[in-house]
Formats: C-alpha cells, sequence, structure tokens
C-alpha cells in the first residue's frame, strides 16, 4: 500500500479512531472480502483497479474502499464501516442513495423492461421536462453519459456553423472525447496529465485551450466555446462578473456558438442551471449526472433550429443503443419530481451553514484556505486569495494539503472525493446534523494541520 502524501505537519495523523459520527456497525457485517483484498483482485483484472480512474486514490495515498451499499447521506463500505458520503457519485446522488421514490420507480420501470431500441413515453416526459425548466432549450436529445453529451453538442456546433474549430477552457472537464480532453480538469488534472495518449495530434488541432475567466479573441474559424459556466473540475471556480456575458457577445459578434456544459451545474445550482442563474443564455447545453437520478442518462440540448441539423431531421449524425434507457429516465423523473424551488432553496441553506463552518473551522486552524460558494455548488482551495483560474487550482493542489485533509475527513467518517480537482456534493439527504458533523470533522482534521 502506498504511503500517504503528509504535508509540511510533523505530528502524526490522529489514530483514536472514528467518531460516533464516523463508521459505526450498523451495515453490513464484515464476513465478505476486506478493502484490501478485493482491491488487490481488482487491480489484477482491471487497470489501476477501478472503473474510472480518480476512484484509484492515486493522489492522495491509500487503499480505497469498496462500498457495499447508500442509503440516504451514507455509504458503508465491505467492511461495514459507515461514511457521510459528500461524493454522491460526483453529482448524481443529489436525493441521497436509495431514495425510496427513486428506487421505486426504477423497479417498476424494469418490471416493465429494460431497454427496447423503440420509443418510450418517458423519454417524452423527461425532455418535456427539462425544457419546460430551462428557457431557451427547446429540443433535446438524451444520450447515457455526459461525454457523449459534449462530444455531440460539439458536432452539432460545428455542422451547424461548417467551421472546425473549437474553444475550450484550462481547467474545465467536458468528458473523454479526443478533442476535448486538452486542457482538461478534473482526472486528467489529478493525475497531472497535459492531455492524453492516444488522441491524435489531428483531433485537438481545431481546439484551442484557453484561460478561465477570461473572454478570449474569438475568430471568425470558431464554430463553438464550450464552457462550465461554473467550473467544478478544478475545485470550484465561479466565473467573474461579466465573464458569462462577455463569452455571449464575443460568440455572437464571430457567429459561433456558445455551448454550457452543465452536466454539473444543471438541476444542482436551481431550475434552470447555469443559465437561469447567471441570466445568460447559450445556444446548446449539455446535461447530465443529476438528471439521470443515479443511472446512466445525460442530454444535450439547444433552439430547435440547431437541434434540427440531428438524424434523421439533418445531416449531424449521433446515435445511442441505450439512449433514453427506460430505466434511467423513470429514476431521471423521479428525480426531477423532487426537484422543486423549495428543494434548491433547502439546499441553498445547507450549502451556505457547511461552507460558513467549514471556512470558519479552517480559519480558526490557522490554516490559509478558501470554501468558494456558487449558490448550491461547493468547493475549498488551500490559497490565500480566491481561485479564479486553473493556475490557482494548481497552486491549491500543489501544497500537498488536500491529501491530508481528505484522509483525516475519512478517519472521521466523512468520505471527499480523493482528488484536489473535485468540489464537494452535499445534497438532500444532507440535513443540519450531517453538515454539522462534516464541519465538525473539518474542524478536528484543520487543528491537526500545521497553520499556513
Ligand atoms: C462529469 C462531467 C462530464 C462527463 O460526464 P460523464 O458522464 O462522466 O461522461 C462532462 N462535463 C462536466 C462538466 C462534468 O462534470
Amino acid at each position: 500500500m502506498p504511503e500517504r502524501p503528509t504535508d509540511a505537519d510533523p505530528r502524526p495523523p490522529s489514530s483514536d479512531g472514528p467518531s460516533s459520527d464516523g463508521p459505526s456497525s450498523d451495515g453490513p457485517t464484515n464476513d465478505g472480502p476486506s478493502n484490501e483484498a478485493l482491491f488487490a483482485r481488482a487491480c489484477a483484472v482491471t487497470p489501476g483497479g477501478v472503473s474510472s480512474p480518480v476512484r484509484a486514490w492515486r493522489s492522495v495515498g491509500g487503499t480505497p474502499f469498496f462500498v457495499a451499499r447508500g442509503e440516504g447521506p451514507w455509504v458503508w463500505d465491505v467492511e461495514g464501516r459507515r461514511y457521510l458520503d459528500l461524493i454522491a457519485s460526483y453529482g448524481p446522488a443529489i436525493h441521497g442513495h436509495a431514495h425510496p421514490k427513486i428506487v421505486e420507480a426504477v423497479v417498476a420501470a424494469a418490471a416493465d423492461g429494460s431497454t427496447f431500441g423503440m420509443p418510450t413515453e418517458r423519454e417524452v416526459l423527461l425532455a418535456e421536462e427539462i425544457c419546460s425548466r430551462v428557457p431557451g432549450c427547446e429540443m433535446l436529445r438524451l444520450v447515457s453519459s455526459g461525454t457523449e453529451a459534449c462530444m455531440s453538442a460539439v458536432r452539432v456546433a460545428r455542422g451547424a456553423t461548417g467551421r472546425d474549430r473549437v474553444v475550450v477552457f484550462e481547467g474545465c472537464y467536458h468528458g473523454h472525447s479526443d478533442g476535448l480532453l486538452a486542457g482538461g480538469g478534473s482526472g486528467v488534472a489529478t493525475l497531472g496529465l497535459p492531455a492524453s495518449a492516444g488522441v491524435p495530434a489531428g483531433a485537438v488541432a481545431d481546439t484551442l485551450v484557453v484561460s478561465y475567466n477570461v473572454v478570449p479573441e474569438i475568430g471568425d474559424d470558431v464554430a463553438c466555446v464550450i464552457v462550465e459556466p461554473v467550473a467544478a473540475n478544478m475545485g470550484l471556480v465561479p466565473p467573474v462578473p461579466g465573464f458569462l456575458e462577455g463569452l455571449r457577445k464575443a460568440c455572437d459578434a464571430a457567429g459561433a456558438l456558445l455551448v454550457f456544459d452543465e452536466v454539473i451545474t444543471g438541476f444542482r445550482l436551481g431550475p434552470a442551471g447555469a443559465s437561469g442563474f447567471y441570466g445568460v443564455t447559450p445556444d446548446l447545453w449539455c446535461f447530465g449526472k443529476v438528471i439521470g437520478g443515479g443511472l446512466p442518462l445525460a442530454a444535450f440540448g439547444g433552439r430547435r433550429e440547431l437541434m434540427s441539423q440531428l438524424a434523421p431531421l439533418g445531416p449531424v449524425y449521433q446515435a445511442g443503443t441505450l439512449s433514453g434507457n427506460p430505466l434511467a429516465t423513470a429514476a431521471g423523473l423521479a428525480s426531477l419530481s423532487m426537484l422543486d424551488a423549495g428543494a434548491y432553496e433547502e439546499l441553498g441553506t445547507r450549502v451556505a451553514r457547511l461552507a460558513a463552518g467549514m471556512a470558519e473551522a479552517l480559519a480558526s486552524a490557522g490554516v490559509t484556505a478558501q470554501v468558494p460558494v456558487a449558490g448550491t455548488l461547493v468547493g475549498v482551495f488551500f490559497a490565500g486569495e480566491p481561485v479564479t483560474d486553473y493556475a490557482g487550482a494548481k497552486a491549491s493542489a500543489g501544497t500537498g494539503r488536500f491529501p491530508r485533509l481528505m484522509h483525516g475527513l475519512l478517519d472521521r467518517g466523512v468520505a471527499i472525493a480523493p482528488g484536489a480537482y473535485e468540489i464537494l456534493f452535499p445534497g438532500l439527504a444532507h440535513g443540519p446534523e450531517e453538515i454539522d458533523a462534516v464541519v465538525e470533522a473539518v474542524a478536528e482534521v484543520a487543528g491537526e494541520m500545521a497553520p499556513s
């Protein structure tokens, strides 16, 4: 097992075990394989032992735990340890785990058949629901992952404009398709990769990577600018005032399309996502995570005239065997049905409570940190000033403090994503009591970190 990286703190990590809010035995009993044993087996049959790279804990050290089950804000590992889960599948589990309404919807759907390759009513209902919540999004198509949504939105933009060039922002993440990985955040940043081997130069020849929060020059060869309206894959970096408005103007002036990648912000920041929250309307949207209610489902959409470029109406091809999957649409509809104005208000209140508590805990321990908030989104940086771009996010990660925070929290039964470039995902299952337990754990961990 790799050593955990530590920061300059000379004190050893806490060894007094979990607090009363932490691991407990009221979950699965420890009669199956251990985390270590499962990870060893996993590593033998899948690269790094995981289905997605950040899950391997490479940047934070240690052995990942294997989840046996989840319920509400909690997950239990195969050894019976319980964690307050702020990973929440990186966003989809906004209602917590195994929400009865979602479980019921999925079970009922499964009993009626799980895939047909023929149209179903719930696809219509979900598309109607999404379009009715997001002004300007007139048509959409369902896909199975955010990667597909972004890839397809860019294809529509290129098809509609007859141009090839795509502008992306350093530190944003739009999935792992060839042309969009350049300069990416999330796992690409976590692993310190420039982009990826296996991506031919030709695939990124038309991708222009520029700095987040600065409106770039847009040439008349640009098909689209794709942006996370709130960057949430390099930690949380909100747009500075005027950035999104500036992008809208610059795209209009150049005849380029503006694509909002709302895979994280969509239906989390509010009923109309970031476009509603900031009052800037893109030409195309990418959705994912929350809209699938925990099942593989994503979507891209936009103005009718643009989406009409898609086959069978137009020349832009896109397809998917499991697109609009009956189980996924059932989960998505159940999830959205619980996301009314009151839910967002409640989530905002909890996020504010968490952010204020964390900021106070870190500050009073003398740990230099930022706890950025954008509506219902929250992150943490080890920085003296608010972070506005990828360089700032990298500097924060470079302090080496994140692994200490993550493992310290884990020792206290709080799970946050194992990468310095991920945000926290408190959801509607995290009540005030759970939020306060997280804050208390942060205070304890901060107390063990060297002031900085
Ligand atoms: C997660 C994410 C994606 C990719 O979605 P997958 O479902 O993992 O393919 C794309 N864009 C953003 C902003 C994301 O956070």
